[in-house]
């Protein structure tokens, strides 16, 4: 595209007032060589009159509006397929948050304002520049069908509201039918108002809607062997229930252990299996998968003052959910639900109990009564969870006489008779009843056993499960239903625990979720959370070394690679974080619209004047997840930033090139910081581990820093979440204090 640029600077919503225009557009047309007109409010039906023109008069295809932030007005502000925008923040990240000056101040104040609004301009008439078009990738053949993994109710309900959607879909059950757990169950918790009767199963109705639809195939006592491809075209090859096959997915190996392996010291548990890479040309296609694997009971043997493996009248609540269905509570009069382990002052759950193990034991409860009106139950808990209307459930038991429920610690069973203490009574008790049911909790398939096998660079199953106790999830706060995968949506057990109702939602999510994938990679467009971006990474392969960074670092398993080594992108799989820009240290991987180069140009078009203590540069790379939308609700509040500041949007610290900050400290800015997303046990980060990564190569910088002679105080990542936006202001502030006392950067000058 032959571009046509133009800068706007809008002087509505203060910015005319505060900032000297008539300067500020001398920037860009002396220094910057760039036209440039003004308007008093652009985003208004004047100014989007005038813009208008622009286009389609005067034929600009390259708008650089100077305005206000660019998270709002982005509808205001899109001209179109055809045509570029770029934005630089006056409102929200210069006038907003440059406070009030002090008296006799206001000189310098003015001087200031005026110097950082022209930074601003000369990076967005950079970006301007140096962006290119961006031209969506179109893949040569698309599948639009879905696979489902798991035939429960998760499976069976992303099915049928996928099929309704006019998708078709194949359910693969490793079971000899559908219904999964379900299939076991004596009654169904209540559905509708008053919330207070057990309902029957209705999972018969639902498999018999799977039968009758013809978009859904199913095929029973059938596992994926491997999936393969991306979205829009994954190759799925399929085997019987528990068979190996040559084309089930490699284990990933390490180092050490190949080793061993190549000494004959270790069996290769990959002996006989394809290499990761390669197809199955017999495997299925399809265009998203749904995991709806569920759950497992968890174990509770290893609480042994219970007694569960010993002691016969001690069973799980699974197990006496299959006693209730097979009418065998006959002769059981008394029954004792422990839904915490106890022991000695320990008030927590059984592993992986939540609020559906707290209804169960309300529900079997309620079976025990329902057998025999004399029958009596005992609920000794320590968190009792029912959400929503299920709270009226739980009122119901608790009116029942014949249903006891108290907080309590069971300190533990012998024979028939359970010792529990810190009542709710005030006194130990001691219970003698027919049996004992544990709580056992719901522990997610993909914790026990890798059911997706991914034929994947990066291993089988999903990474990093334990962040999330073994969860399929890339985010729980954000993007329910997405996996660290591609095209792969969870629901039901796999996720979260969940009841019926709970998972039959969760389901029609993920279906729709893999739909809007499948819709996406048709247009080749990305996905959640950049979702509709049509970049994609590029990487200019002569310069490659195959280190093979960018492969291990991206956290979507997007890129492949050949036996040297070198990267083989899957761009549909891609999310666009720039995680491997930011690895590559040939700075070979980068989008249209944002790589290393234009990035670079920014930070050298920041103006670093001579030695002046009061006027450091400090460049902060802040992500546009939650940092830059924190900073700018900081600006909205009038929290007032060191004048000092630039900032730069990222997409994910991930993307952060090192280069980028070496380049930043040789020009003669005085400091860097990274603000992005938190990472952790409680991580938010949009990208899963690009905050992670940043941080570790923050540190990394730092060592090299020391050895040029700089401060590694110099450099710092931080991490913030989106409602940070009072404390935001002190980070950083904070930061140029620190800044201001190691002093101007020595390089400043050479
Ligand atoms: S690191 Fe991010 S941008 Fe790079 S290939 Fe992976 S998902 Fe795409
Ligand atoms: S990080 Fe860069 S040099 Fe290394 S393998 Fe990837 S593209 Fe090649």
């Amino acid at each position: 595209m032959d571009k046509k640029i133009c800068t706007y600077i809008c002087t509505g919503c203060g910015i005319g007032e505060a900032i000297n225009i008539e300067e500020l557009s001398e920037v860009v047309t002396g220094e910057m060589s760039q036209e440039c007109k003004t308007h008093a409010c652009l985003c208004g039906t004047e100014g989007k009159a005038f813009l208008e023109n622009e286009q389609n008069g005067e034929g600009v295809n390259t708008f650089n509006i100077c305005a206000c932030s660019p998270r709002v007005m982005q509808k205001e502000f899109d001209f179109g397929d055809e045509s570029i925008t770029v934005r630089a923040n006056l409102r929200e990240q210069v006038i907003w948050t440059a406070g009030t000056p002090e008296e006799g101040q206001e000189e310098s104040h003015q001087e200031w304002l005026q110097e950082t609004a022209s930074d601003y301009i000369r990076m967005s008439c950079t970006r301007a520049a140096k962006t290119e078009l961006p031209e969506a990738f179109l893949m040569e053949s698309m599948n639009k069908d879905i696979l489902v993994m798991g035939g429960g109710i998760a499976g069976i309900t992303a099915a049928i509201e996928a099929s309704k959607a006019g998708s078709k879909v194949t359910i693969v059950e490793k079971a000899d039918a559908l219904g999964g757990k379900a299939l076991g169950w004596a009654k169904q918790f209540p559905t509708s108002y008053p919330y207070a009767d057990l309902e029957d199963n209705s999972i018969a109705s639902m498999v018999a809607a799977v039968d009758a639809d013809a978009n859904i195939t199913v095929k029973t006592g059938t596992e994926v062997a491997r999936i393969g491809g991306s979205p829009g075209a994954f190759k799925v090859s399929l085997k019987a229930a528990g068979a190996t096959t040559e084309w089930t997915a490699p284990e990933k190996v390490g180092v050490d252990e190949q080793d061993l392996i190549d000494k004959g010291e270790m069996e290769d548990p990959n002996a006989g299996l394809k290499p990761y890479g390669e197809e199955n040309p017999d495997a299925d296609t399809f265009g998203a998968v749904v995991l709806a694997t569920g759950w497992v009971p968890a174990d509770v043997s290893e609480f042994e003052h219970l007694g569960y493996g010993s002691n016969d009248k001690v069973v799980t609540n699974a197990e006496f959910e299959a006693m209730a269905k097979n009418g065998k509570l006959d002769g059981i009069n008394t029954v004792a639900f422990v839904m915490s382990p106890g022991g000695e002052e320990n008030d927590q759950d059984f592993p992986y109990c939540n609020s559906v193990t707290s209804m169960v034991a309300l529900k079997q409860a309620k079976y025990v009564r329902e057998n025999n009106a004399d029958a009596k139950a005992f609920i000794l808990y320590q968190h009792m969870r029912t959400p929503g209307h299920m709270e009226l459930f739980y009122k119901g038991i608790q009116e029942d006489d014949g249903i006891f429920l108290t907080k309590a610690t069971v300190t533990g069973v012998e024979d028939g008779t359970v010792h529990a203490k810190d009542t709710l009574l005030g006194e130990d008790l001691d219970l003698d009843v027919d049996m004992v049911v544990l709580a056992a909790g719901m522990v997610p398939t993909t914790k026990v056993e890798n059911t997706i096998n991914l034929a994947y660079r990066q291993g089988p199953a999903f990474l990093d499960l334990d962040l999330f106790d073994g969860y399929a999830d890339s985010h729980f706060i954000c993007f329910p239903y997405e996996t660290r995968r591609t095209g792969v949506y969870a629901c039901g057990g796999v996720r979260k625990a969940m009841n019926m109702q709970e998972t039959m939602d969760d389901a029609t999510g993920a279906a729709l979720k893999a739909i809007q994938c499948i819709e996406s990679a048709d247009r080749g467009v990305a996905v959640h959370p950049r979702s509709g971006d049509k970049t994609f990474p590029e990487f200019f392969m002569q310069r490659c070394t195959q280190c093979k960074r960018c492969t291990e670092e991206c956290p979507f398993g997007a890129l492949d690679d050949d036996e040297k080594g070198t990267p083989l992108p899957n761009p549909t799989r891609c999310r666009r974080c720039g995680t491997c820009m930011g690895a590559c240290p040939e700075r070979i991987i980068g989008f249209k619209d944002y790589n290393i180069d234009l990035i670079g140009s920014m930070i050298k078009a920041i103006e670093v004047p001579e030695e002046d203590d009061d006027k450091l540069r400090i460049l902060i790379f802040a992500c546009e997840n939650d940092a830059y939308p924190a900073l700018d609700m900081a600006g909205m509040r009038k929290h007032k930033l060191n004048h000092m500041i630039r900032f730069i949007p990222v997409r994910c610290l991930g993307s952060v090139n090192m280069a980028w900050i070496r380049d930043a400290l040789s020009a003669g800015l005085d400091g860097a910081m990274l603000i992005g997303c938190k990472y952790g046990d409680d991580y938010q980060c949009h990208f899963v581990k690009g905050s992670e990564i940043a941080n570790t190569r923050m540190e990394n910088i730092g060592d090299t820093l020391s050895t040029l002679g700089l401060e590694p105080e110099r450099v710092r990542s931080e991490q913030v979440a989106i409602t940070d936006y009072d404390k935001v202001p002190d980070l950083v502030n904070d930061f140029v204090d620190e800044i201001v006392e190691l002093g101007a950067n020595p390089f400043k000058g050479f």
